[in-house]
């Protein structure tokens, strides 16, 4: 019966329909005043090695700050941001926001302290992005090996000579590149051999079950074994209890984040994450 009323009424402009639209354009003119408004802001979340727990990287993570929406989470606006173009100029932000955070945190630890960064797919495939991420790190002083750009799976579906040439002008520059959320699009580890990648994400939902079930167990450490023998490095995201850090320590999965270590936090809090793990 659903399927029918959903055939019947597909012609039709329902009054729910109209409320959602009305709802996406209110979104969209709320999106395009958010930047000159700075309602956005940068969460940060540390990527420690699982065998010494020290700080490898920080993910830089988008939040949106809106006075009727409130905190807004990334997948609630970023297709939205992606669909109007609107994520070029909130991703150079994003990009600027990052390398002056690690130049803060330098200053207050005297360590290099690497960034990763989000792209997505609009981001990626704009003429000027090379050019944009080359400029915010020559802005602030940054070393290209410093910053690591996490890419997602679905990405490389296109299978693209552009997406390739522009991997491979990204590696020439010396920026590190990472694949994210791994597994959940087109998951042949063979298939990546071809690209500069360094990095492999294994998405959170194969860590969530990897001390539950045998079966997600086995893949996880069949997924990090292929992940070595192509000489990547490979992180664990969405760790969130003891139990899973300690199996992917044993399994030799170089990195991992996720609550169990620490939510992403606000740059104010991450300062303090940042003294009481390097200070004293
Ligand atoms: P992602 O890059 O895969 O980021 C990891 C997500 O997992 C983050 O969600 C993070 O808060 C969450 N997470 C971290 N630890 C745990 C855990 O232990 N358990 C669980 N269940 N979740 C955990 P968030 O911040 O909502 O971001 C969602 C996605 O939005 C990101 O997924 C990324 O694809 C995208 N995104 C975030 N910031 C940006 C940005 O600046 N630019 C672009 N283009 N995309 C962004
Ligand atoms: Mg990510
Ligand atoms: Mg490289
Ligand atoms: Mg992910």
């Amino acid at each position: 019966q659903a399927k029918r009323q959903g055939k019947s009424s597909y012609a039709h402009f329902t009054p729910e329909m109209h409320e959602q639209s009305h709802e996406r354009l209110q979104m969209e003119s709320r999106l395009r005043r958010a930047l000159e408004l700075e309602e956005f802001e940068l969460h940060f979340q540390p990527i420690l090695e699982t065998a010494t727990g020290q700080l490898r990287t920080v993910e830089a993570l988008l939040r949106w700050n809106n006075p009727v929406m409130g905190m807004t989470l990334p997948d609630r606006f970023i297709p939205l941001a992606e669909e109007t173009g609107l994520i070029i100029p909130i991703g150079e932000w994003v990009f600027e926001e990052a390398c002056r955070a690690a130049n803060r945190w330098k200053l207050l630890t005297g360590r290099d302290i690497d960034i990763s960064v989000n792209v997505s797919p609009r981001q990626f495939r704009d003429p000027r992005f090379t050019g944009s991420v080359k400029a915010a790190l020559s802005r602030n002083d940054l070393a290209p090996e410093r910053l690591e750009l996490e890419i997602t799976e679905r990405l490389l579906l296109d299978n693209s000579i552009e997406t390739a040439d522009i991997l491979r002008q990204l590696d020439r520059e010396g920026v590190r590149l990472a694949v994210d959320d791994f597994g959940t699009g087109y998951s042949a580890l063979s298939y990546l051999k071809g690209y500069p990648f360094d990095t492999l994400k294994i998405d959170k939902s194969f860590i969530h079950d990897v001390t539950q079930e045998q079966e997600a167990g086995a893949l996880v450490r069949a997924i990090i074994n292929m992940a070595h023998s192509l000489g990547l490095t490979i992180t664990a995201e969405g760790v969130d209890d003891a139990l899973q850090a300690e199996f992917l320590k044993k399994e030799g999965c170089d990195l991992a984040q996720g609550y169990f270590y620490s939510v992403p936090l606000p740059d104010r809090d991450f300062t303090e994450w940042l003294k009481i793990h390097y200070l004293d």
